[in-house]
């Protein structure tokens, strides 16, 4: 077994450690890494290496292929989805010419004029060139695949190392059946079997591994590119943003409000037209919630809009917190937001902004704004206030000058 780690480890390591030095002398040191991995991979995948934990594990297929498809995703995650093509296709290239040179290569020793010095024989010869051309199509899939499952399971879980370690395993998994199938489809059934029970459990074994050294090594040395903000250390803002990184602070900009952090008005604009038609379809129900604060110019001409910025900062923070994951706040302007809530039903939207209206005037109290300040909510719901987006602003437009006209600090959810 500490063959197997210490393999895995410089694997890894190396990998990382070049991933690394990207800033400094690009990515090429890091792809010829691969490459090299990519042919010992060829040449030992067929090696079984029994080990203390009654698993066999192949260097070959467990620690160097799985390397290979670490490199494209940390490359897909840090830099971007063109660049991951090329090294895609780059070890496409790569190996499709090396299994054809060694198909030569088989040839050539075959001949007894031949000199051999490391007396390399036909049989592995052939048997690399044609791992090689099984492993170039296995590879393409897998890359592709890498990329995709990655974007599925990152929806579904948050962070980085619950994806990563997803994502390497089901790849690696599809992998062994493809791969064991391919080199064991002629042995009994029960040796079948077994190795391939023995190649999923390894390269999973592998793969956590993997997962954690790259989940650490990106957490505590390429944070999320929001962090470097945030910590707003001096070493961090003059990191270089890798391409990924620009693409999603930009796109994270494009979406959120600059002074209170919450979504922003093109983007209500564009989810919640495509909620209310999902829901609509679907024949669910869906809230949409109106709210103004109240008196706030009163607020601005008191204290100033230094003041003001920071009660509407903290009003936004109180109305986006602690709602269900689906559920979201936009700033539809000025002092007005505007809540969405698929598959709420209007009962249901009620007794949330009733609670929103009461944390609201708790602001003060709480010591969390610097002014007290109340809000008026106007609620409408899907289906009985209408079918698309347009109907249901009206109708929760109406309800908060409603609102307002009765006295404010108070919800109408009817006309
Ligand atoms: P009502 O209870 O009827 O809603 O009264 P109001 O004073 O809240 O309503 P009105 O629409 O008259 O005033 C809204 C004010 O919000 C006017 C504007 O100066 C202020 N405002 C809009 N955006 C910002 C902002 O980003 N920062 C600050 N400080 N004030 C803002
Ligand atoms: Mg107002
Ligand atoms: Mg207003």
């Amino acid at each position: 077994m500490l063959g197997i780690s210490l393999q895995a480890g410089i694997a890894v390591l190396t990998l990382l450690l070049l991933f690394g030095l990207r800033q400094r002398f690009g990515l090429a040191p890091m792809y010829v890494f691969i490459g090299a991995l990519q042919v010992l991979q060829t040449l030992t995948a067929t090696i079984f290496v029994p080990t203390s934990l009654g698993l066999v594990f192949s260097p070959g297929s467990s620690v160097m292929f799985s390397a290979g498809l670490v490199g494209v995703l940390l490359v897909y995650l840090r830099e971007d989805a063109p660049e991951a093509r090329r090294l895609i296709l780059a070890l496409l290239a790569a190996n499709a010419a090396a299994g054809a040179l060694m198909f030569l290569l088989s040839l050539q020793v075959q001949d007894p004029s031949v000199l051999n010095g490391p007396g390399l024989n036909a049989r592995s010869l052939f048997y690399g060139g044609g791992t090689l051309v099984l492993g170039t199509v296995l590879l393409a899939v897998d890359a592709v695949l890498v990329v995709v499952l990655y974007e599925f399971f990152a929806r579904w879980a948050r962070g980085l190392f619950l994806p990563i370690v997803a994502t390497l395993t089901t790849v690696l998994a599809f992998d062994s059946l493809v791969f064991i199938t391919a080199v064991f489809w002629d042995a009994p059934a029960a040796e079948y079997w077994v190795t391939l029970l023995n190649s999923v459990l390894s390269k999973t074994m592998v793969a956590t591994g993997y997962a954690l050294v790259c989940t650490t090594y990106l957490n505590h040395f390429e944070r999320e590119p929001f962090a470097f903000f945030q910590g707003g250390k001096p070493r961090e803002i003059f990191a270089i943003f890798t391409y990924r990184q620009k693409y999603e602070l930009a796109r994270r900009e494009a979406m959120h409000d600059g002074l209170t952090g919450v979504f922003n008005r093109a983007y209500f604009d564009v989810t919640a037209q495509h909620d209310v038609s999902t829901c609509a379809r679907a024949k669910h129900p869906l809230s949409l919630m109106f709210i103004d604060l109240d008196h706030f110019k009163q607020i601005n001409d008191t204290h100033g809009h230094r003041v003001g910025d920071a009660v509407l900062r903290a009003a936004a923070t109180c109305l986006a917190g602690g709602r269900r994951p689906s559920d979201y706040l936009c700033r539809y302007g000025g002092e007005e937001f505007v809540m969405v809530l698929p598959n709420t039903a209007l009962s249901g939207a009620i007794g949330i902004a009733e609670q929103l209206r009461f944390q609201v005037a708790s602001l003060h109290e709480r010591g969390i704004s610097p002014v007290a300040t109340t809000a008026s909510f106007g609620v409408a719901s899907m289906p009985q206030d209408g079918q698309t987006l347009g109907q249901l602003i009206e109708a929760a437009d109406r309800r908060l000058y409603r609102a307002k006209a009765n006295g404010r600090d108070r919800v109408e959810a009817r006309d």
